[in-house]
């Protein structure tokens, strides 16, 4: 059909480019190999970082086109422990981030969207995972296919009153960094590792003991998860004019701490406007996302060298700073950052590569620079390691 372009994955990232290509007159299709949107999440809260630009996100996500039809919670502040439990209150005079839920029930950021592409006509066909493409144009947005950084937590309920607490501490969240949040009875609390992947089910018990040493918590009906990240810079987001890569299937992830959200739904808006503007993808890119990837592994190059004493030392700085300013100035491109990111690019490798096809003139969307990821094969792998300490 003429206009009809397929997507692959109705995560954050396709369901953006879904929407915009519908609203400009486009068919967009969309594929999902679950059986509905938000499958990947378990009615987890993450944030949606309102720190990278002066302009507030809820104003970027109205210029992208995107409805507030979700739970959206502003969070000015929280509590942060560094090593030794040492505490840093932490305030903002903005909201800092917004608190969303991931999953397929109302009122997660994936329902919303899947409610908004619905309205502007947009097909999602579930249960249908594509491992090749036909379509003329395909954007690719089926998330990570690497872990280069692992979450492990729990859900669950609580009556303790809303908040946000961090925890900086090699011994419970190696090179990442760990946090609880609560709103209106429920909670998520989880680990972020990006070093030690075979241990992650004892940092997630250190967390928990952690968290009890200074929270008085009542947990009720936990249920643990886990989930991955992968970042990277490509050289290129299409290719053969046909295929548009987007969201964190093309890198687009905030290698400091896994805040891919932004860059998902800029990167899937960005690709339906290329399309609909005949523009050129890759160029956007460069301009619009890559400096900020850029940064975000030259930061990872530094807060990795940290260590304990360096978390003390951050948490100090910024309970006595502006927070807002200087997490801006940290994420913002520059040339130290520039040449940062050089270095860390050489240093800075996925962890998990199941590596099966060698073919460089192979169709399948997996391929990247001739290497093929299954990513079935992906998440076995991952369960395998977070299994070795069961
Ligand atoms: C535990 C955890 C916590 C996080 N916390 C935050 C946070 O606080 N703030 C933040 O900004 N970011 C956070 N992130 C990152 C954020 O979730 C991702 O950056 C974002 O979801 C990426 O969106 P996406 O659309 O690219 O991919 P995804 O959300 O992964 O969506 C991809 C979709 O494609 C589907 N799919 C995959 N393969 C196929 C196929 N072959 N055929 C059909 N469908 C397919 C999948 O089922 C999935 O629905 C977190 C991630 C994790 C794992």
């Amino acid at each position: 059909m003429k206009n009809e372009i397929h997507i692959v994955g109705a995560g954050p990232a396709g369901l953006t480019a879904a929407l915009t290509l519908a609203r400009a007159g486009f068919k967009p299709v969309v594929f999902e190999q679950a059986q509905d949107v938000g499958q990947r999440f378990h009615g987890d809260f993450q944030g949606l970082e309102n720190w990278s630009t002066p302009e507030d996100v809820l104003s970027f996500l109205k210029s992208i086109g995107i409805a507030i039809n979700f739970r959206c919670v502003p969070y000015s502040g929280g509590i942060f422990y560094g090593p030794g439990l040492e505490r840093f209150d932490i305030r903002t005079n903005r909201p800092w981030f917004y608190l969303v839920e991931r999953g397929s029930a109302p009122g997660t950021l994936d329902h919303g969207l899947k409610q908004q592409a619905l309205d502007a006509g947009v097909e999602i066909r579930f249960g249908r995972r594509i491992t090749h493409a036909t379509a003329d144009k395909v954007i690719v947005a089926t998330g990570p296919y690497a872990a280069d950084a692992i979450a492990r937590g729990i859900v669950f309920e609580t009556s303790h009153p809303d908040a946000c607490f961090g925890f900086l501490d090699d011994r419970i969240a190696p090179r990442g960094y760990a946090y609880l949040l609560i709103h209106q009875g429920k909670a998520t609390l989880a680990t972020c590792l990006f070093d030690d992947f075979p241990l992650a089910h004892w940092y997630l018990e250190r967390t928990l003991d952690a968290v009890s040493k200074v929270v008085q918590l009542d947990v009720r009906a936990p249920r643990t998860f886990g989930g991955y990240a992968n970042f990277e810079i490509r050289s290129s987001w299409t290719r053969n004019n046909r295929l548009y890569f987007v969201g964190e299937r093309a890198g687009f992830q905030d290698a400091l701490w896994g805040f891919g959200l932004r860059y998902a739904l800029w990167s899937g808006y960005l690709a339906a406007r290329a399309i609909i503007e005949n523009a050129d993808y890759d160029t956007w890119c460069k301009q619009h996302l890559v400096p900020w990837i850029e940064a975000s592994l030259a930061n990872r190059l530094l807060y990795s060298q940290l260590g304990n004493h360096g978390y003390t030392w951050v948490l100090r700085h910024m309970a006595n700073a502006d927070v807002l300013g200087k997490l801006r100035e940290l994420y913002q491109p520059s040339p130290s950052k520039r040449l940062l990111y050089e270095i860390a690019r050489r240093r800075i490798h996925p962890h998990l590569r199941e590596q099966s096809c060698e073919e460089t003139s192979c169709t399948c969307l997996w391929c990247k620079h001739g290497k093929h990821m299954d990513k079935t094969a992906m998440e076995q792998c991952v369960q395998r390691y977070l299994k070795t300490t069961r």
